[in-house]
Formats: structure tokens, C-alpha cells, sequence
């Protein structure tokens, strides 16, 4: 007779009295408790996947202040004119209503790694067996001289989806004829490597419909970035003459703005702007650093279950990961949290663990049924998620080919929100 890890557990080892410390749990709780902090593409996907697949025998809570998730990820697609942005929102009533979780519209503010408690805005205490972090980005302080948070309606970082994207396109939509729309670009690493040029597509098909002699210029502090050739000639074919990029050989390593009498300056060189996008650097979301398990900017883990290289009974997922060689966007938190939730079910109830796998794709668009993409597939090593091999869409591609690639972006929009709200 073979005996799996659960069927040892539920019979030999509970007939000895030899329960193993996997199946211990937060002490006056019948069943393991998991907290989630964070109900975004790493947070609802293993939020999700935990209580599903475990039948309800492991409590989840997850903390989210928001009531509706709106998706970065084909955000930029609304500033073209794609989508509208009632379409990408996403409420959290069906994970509490067909899944059981415990939804708590609240901030995560405080976690205490010793007594394994989250606490709150509101004033919750809650004991956990494993906490999962997947809090997002927020921005680095003073990396934009001129910029922070408090100039964020004179000059949107749009990077964080919601009320910010909305009223990023109303500026657009109210330039003058001829004006100028500024991007400061990030610095490595960021959230979504495309991102920044797939909105320069968008803001320049709007642009091309309702004020075609608008000019686009992107200060963008590094040397090269994700798709660059594809989106270069996009811009030219597209858009021609609208768009001029200046890289840190033209100065754009050294920037600064001015919200108030909306300039750009670049090595010095000041420019007048009408509207202007600022896109800073970026660290783990604030609450991986109150946790004590940041190292720099961002949180290390282990690829094999994404926990924290800090503290074992803390995962962290998504952009606050330090992981290895996945980008930061939504389909990477999504894998992640999948094999985090099966980790964190094997420890909690001796479910079955299969070896950590990974798979990325990054859609944009860069005109009308004009989509390309770069993907790869990951493993877990010792030292970080390593890359097994990817794939890039090519430059001078049938427009069949790009607009089934767009049609394939579309499918995963719809198939991600499914994987993370049920
Ligand atoms: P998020 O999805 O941001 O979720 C974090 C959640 O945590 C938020 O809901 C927040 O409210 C909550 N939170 C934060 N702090 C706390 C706290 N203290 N307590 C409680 N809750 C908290 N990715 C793709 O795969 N494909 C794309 O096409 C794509 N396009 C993009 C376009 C743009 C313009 C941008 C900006 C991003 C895009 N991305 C894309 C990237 C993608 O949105 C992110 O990588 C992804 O959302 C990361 O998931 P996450 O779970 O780490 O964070």
C-alpha cells in the first residue's frame, strides 16, 4: 500500500499522537489560518486558489481597502480609447459569497512576526498561520526632484489604476491643439516593463484622432527597454513625427519638474508641458517594509514557494518580490500565487506539492488590432526563479498575425480576472 502525505497524516500519524508541525495552527482557531494582504492579481488569485482548493478546511481572510479592483493591466487601453473603465473594475463579492473568504475592506498596518498577527486600520487584530503579502508597488521618495505624491493631480503617475487613469485622460483630452504630452519614464526595476510605451501607443492614438498635431516627448532615465524595437516601429509607422524619446545619453537621467508652472527639464533644459505623466521609481508597497521583510527596495523570496528569505511564515507575491527573472506584471503574480497556494496548503494541511513552474506573458498595444507580445516559461532554483525560455512577437509582422495577437490578449484579459475573482 502507498501512502501519500495526507493519508499518513489522517491515519498513522494521528493514531500515534505524532501530529507533524505542518498541521499546527494560530493557537484558538479550529482550522490554519491564512491572512492575505492585498486582493490584486497575487493577492485574490491565492486567496482564491487556498480556499477553493482546500474545501474549506483552511480560514482565509484577505485585506483589501478597496471595493472594487481596478485593473492596471488594460488601463492604458482605456486612455486609447479600447475599453471603458467600468469594464475594468472587479468586485470581491463573489470570493466571500461561492469561495467563503473573509473579505476586510481594510489597511493592513501593522504585522508582528513574533506573536504571527496582522493588525489594522480598523482596529483588527488578526493571528495568522501564514501570512501571504502581494501589496503591490508604491513609489520611492524624492526620485522625481519636483514630484511626489502630493502633486499626483497636476501631474498623474497613472500607475495605479483607477481615479488616477480617469483623470489622466481628461488631460489628454483637454490639451490645446499642438500641445505637449511629457512622460517621465521609471527606472529598472518597475512594474509592467512595457507599460510606460504601450501607454505612449494609446495617448498617441487618442492624440492622432483628437489633436493630431500634438507632440509626445518620454524622458526615460535608461539605456534601452522592453519591446523596444516593435514599439519603435509602431511609433513610426502609426504615429510618425509625433513621438521623440530622449534616453540618458540626451540627458534624461538628470530630471526634474515643476507641477505648478508644469515644466520638464531635462539636463537643464527646461520644457513647457501641458500635460505631464510622471512614472517614479518604485519599491515594494509599503506594508512588506513595516513587516521588516524588505532587503532595499523590495522583498527576496524563495522561488520554490515564494516565501520570504526573511521570515519562512511570510510569503510575498508580485511586484513587491524580489524573485529572479520575472517581470512585474499581473500574469506573473497570478503563477505565483498558484504555486504559493499550493505550498502553503501542502504545509498547512499535507496536500500534495507538485514542483514550482511559472509562465509569463506581456501583451501591448501599440494601434488598432496592431498587438505584440514577450513571454517566457520559469523554474524554481536555489538562487531565484530562472528563466527556461520565452519568445518575442517579430518586427514586420502580417497584420494577421498582430491582430491575433491582440485577439490572444483579449482571451487572457478575460481569463486572469477569472482565475482571480472566480
Ligand atoms: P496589485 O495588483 O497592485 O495589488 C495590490 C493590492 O494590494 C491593491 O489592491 C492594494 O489596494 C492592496 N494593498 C496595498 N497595500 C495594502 C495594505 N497595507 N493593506 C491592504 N491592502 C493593501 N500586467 C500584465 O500581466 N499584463 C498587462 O497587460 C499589464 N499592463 C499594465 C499596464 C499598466 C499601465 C500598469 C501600471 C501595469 C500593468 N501590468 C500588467 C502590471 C500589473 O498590473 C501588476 O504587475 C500586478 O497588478 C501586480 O500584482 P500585485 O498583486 O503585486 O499588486
Amino acid at each position: 500500500m502507498t501512502l501519500n502525505r495526507r493519508s499518513f497524516m489522517g491515519t498513522a500519524g494521528a493514531a500515534a499522537g505524532l501530529l507533524a508541525a505542518p498541521m499546527l495552527h494560530a493557537q484558538g482557531s479550529g482550522k490554519p489560518r491564512v491572512v492575505v494582504v492585498g486582493g490584486g492579481a497575487g493577492g485574490a488569485t491565492a486567496a482564491r486558489y487556498i480556499a477553493k482548493d482546500s474545501n474549506g478546511a483552511i480560514d482565509v481572510t484577505l485585506i483589501e481597502p478597496t471595493r472594487a479592483y481596478y485593473t492596471c493591466f488594460f488601463s492604458n487601453l482605456y486612455l486609447g480609447g479600447f475599453r471603458d473603465m467600468d469594464g475594468l473594475g472587479h468586485s470581491y463579492g463573489n470570493l466571500a459569497a461561492s469561495y467563503g473568504i473573509n473579505v476586510l475592506h481594510d489597511w493592513a498596518i501593522g504585522v508582528d512576526r513574533e506573536a504571527k498577527t496582522v493588525t489594522t486600520a480598523g482596529g483588527h487584530t488578526l493571528p495568522y498561520d501564514r501570512l501571504i503579502l502581494s501589496p503591490g508597488i508604491d513609489f520611492v521618495d524624492g526620485a522625481v526632484p519636483g514630484w511626489d505624491v502630493s502633486a499626483a493631480n497636476a501631474m498623474p503617475h497613472a500607475y495605479k489604476a483607477g481615479s488616477q487613469t480617469e483623470l489622466l485622460k481628461a488631460q489628454v483630452e483637454s490639451m490645446p491643439q499642438g500641445g505637449v504630452f511629457a512622460m517621465v519614464a521609471p527606472p529598472n526595476p518597475y512594474r509592467c516593463p512595457p507599460g510606460p510605451y504601450e501607454r505612449v501607443s494609446m495617448v498617441a492614438h487618442l492624440l492622432k484622432e483628437i489633436n493630431p498635431t500634438a507632440k509626445i516627448l518620454v524622458a526615460d532615465p535608461k539605456e534601452s527597454f522592453s519591446k523596444q524595437g516593435l514599439f519603435e516601429e509602431g511609433w513610426e509607422k502609426h504615429y510618425s513625427g509625433m513621438i521623440t524619446r530622449v534616453g540618458p545619453d540626451g540627458g534624461a537621467d538628470n530630471i526634474a519638474v515643476d507641477p505648478v508652472a508644469m515644466t520638464l527639464s531635462i539636463n537643464g533644459e527646461v520644457t513647457n508641458v501641458d500635460v505631464c505623466n510622471v512614472i517614479p521609481a518604485m519599491k515594494a508597497g509599503r506594508i512588506a517594509e513595516i513587516a521588516g521583510i524588505t532587503e532595499g527596495n523590495w522583498a527576496p523570496v524563495s522561488a520554490f514557494d515564494m516565501s520570504s528569505r526573511i521570515d519562512p511564515n511570510i510569503h510575498v507575491l508580485g511586484d513587491a518580490a524580489a524573485q529572479g527573472d520575472m517581470p512585474k506584471s499581473g500574469f506573473s503574480a497570478n503563477s505565483q500565487a498558484k504555486v504559493c497556494a499550493m505550498a502553503v496548503r501542502g504545509a498547512l494541511t499535507g496536500s500534495n506539492v507538485f514542483p514550482a513552474r511559472f509562465a509569463n506573458t506581456c501583451w501591448s498595444l501599440i494601434d488598432t488590432d496592431d498587438g505584440v507580445k514577450v513571454g517566457a516559461t520559469y523554474e524554481a532554483t536555489e538562487e531565484k526563479i530562472a528563466s527556461t525560455g520565452g519568445f518575442v512577437s517579430q518586427t514586420g509582422e502580417t497584420a494577421e498575425v498582430r491582430a491575433a495577437t491582440y485577439q490572444e490578449s483579449i482571451g487572457w484579459y478575460d481569463g486572469i480576472v477569472a482565475d482571480m475573482f472566480g
